[in-house]
């Protein structure tokens, strides 16, 4: 294993906030993002919202923020394998899914698939930078939480990167460079961690058995036959708990050893090369990519498009679908905090934000009002 000390992130080669503000006496820039994400309400909500299964199946089953901690978690573990930036690292990955709306996926797409009867589009990420640009209201010089450009930077490149003119929306964020390493291996983190976590929820819930995983993901069988030998008597259960952890460890070892495999391949010197460089260098290595590859695929087909998962998923659309519909024709009946955006926007956008930010919860309850079901 290669440290890349000399390619992380350093907190003096910021560009700073959009509105300047005065050094802290002993946190850092980046230090100081990570407190005010912690400390917003966006945050906070993470709690009532889906990972994957929704709330009340069972309690120890992740949200989104049981899922964020352990991003986090994960993306901390590299960053520091790596000497890299871990302020940096933390600030991004405890922001990461902040712009997530209730439901899951399964909200994500209702609200996309609203939005495109008006030619329009609904993303998560783009989603997070509105809320951290201008929906918190914590001060009182600016909107938003008026974060640093490296942390606004990873969250519109949490997926992907775009090219000059793709979105001139975006045409700030350096269109056709690389974000910063750290916040390269934040997607990489969430897939890691929401692999093995709704892995071990879906177990936990008995979508499927050891013999379908084994036959799926050959890592797993691999483990978890080593297993029988190392722990004699143990339960299955116990078992899949030892492979499960070998598995994250496994691949969190396989992302550090392939991102110092191709830093060292593209020869970039510092921070500087890796934006220039013409793709990502966060990598796991081959045997690695293999196995996060199955363990998705897996879990698409057992988990997330199960029959079990289905009605969930059509109730939590239909729901969706039913508010977006009424307060678009009514946009009267929104808070009345909305009235001032709605002069500046569209309709359906400002319904899209509302809906958007909304907890599983709350959804609930605003549908019950409004059609009185
Ligand atoms: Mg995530």
């Amino acid at each position: 294993m290669t440290a890349l000390g000399r390619l992380r992130f350093p907190v003096a080669g910021s560009r700073g906030r959009r509105y300047p503000e005065p050094p802290h006496p002993y946190r850092n820039d980046f230090q100081r993002d990570r407190d005010r994400i912690i400390h917003s309400r966006a945050f906070r909500r993470l709690e009532n919202k889906t990972q994957v299964f929704p709330a009340g199946i069972s309690d120890h089953f992740r949200n989104r923020l049981t899922h964020t901690i352990e991003v986090s978690q994960i993306a901390r573990t590299l960053a520091s394998a790596l000497e890299l930036n871990e302020d940096l690292t933390e600030a991004l990955s405890l922001g990461h899914d902040i712009g997530h709306p209730p439901f899951a996926h399964a909200g994500e797409e209702e609200l996309d698939r609203q939005m495109r009867r008006f030619g329009d589009r609904f993303d998560h990420n783009l989603h997070a930078l509105r809320i951290v640009e201008s929906f918190e209201h914590r001060y009182a010089r600016f909107p938003g939480l008026n974060l640093t450009f490296e942390v606004r930077e990873g969250i519109v490149k949490h997926s992907r990167d775009f090219e000059p003119g793709e979105n001139p929306a975006l045409d700030e964020y350096l269109p056709g460079l690389r974000p910063p390493l750290e916040a390269q291996l934040i997607d990489l983190a969430d897939e890691v961690a929401y692999n093995t976590a709704d892995l071990d929820d879906a177990f936990s819930a008995g979508l499927f058995g050891i013999d379908q995983i084994s036959e799926a993901v050959p890592e797993f069988e691999r483990r978890y036959e080593q297993t029988e030998g190392q722990f004699p008597g143990a339960s299955c259960r116990e078992r899949f708990q030892e492979v499960l952890r070998g598995l994250v460890d496994g691949l969190v070892s396989g992302l550090i050893q392939g991102t110092s495999h191709a830093a060292e391949e593209a020869r970039v010197a510092d921070w500087t090369d890796v934006r220039e460089h013409r793709r990502r260098l966060a990598a796991f290595t081959a045997p690695t990519q293999a196995t996060d590859r199955e363990l998705k695929q897996f879990l698409h087909h057992a988990v997330y498009f199960s029959e079990a998962m289905v009605d969930e998923r059509r109730r939590s659309a239909a729901m969706i679908a039913a508010l977006f519909e009424f307060y678009v024709a009514h946009p009267g009946k929104l808070p009345e905090y909305y009235v001032e955006p709605l002069a500046a926007s569209t309709v359906h956008r400002v319904v899209c934000d509302y809906i958007a930010g909304m907890t599983d919860g709350f959804l609930e309850r605003c549908y019950h009002q409004v059609t009185g079901a």
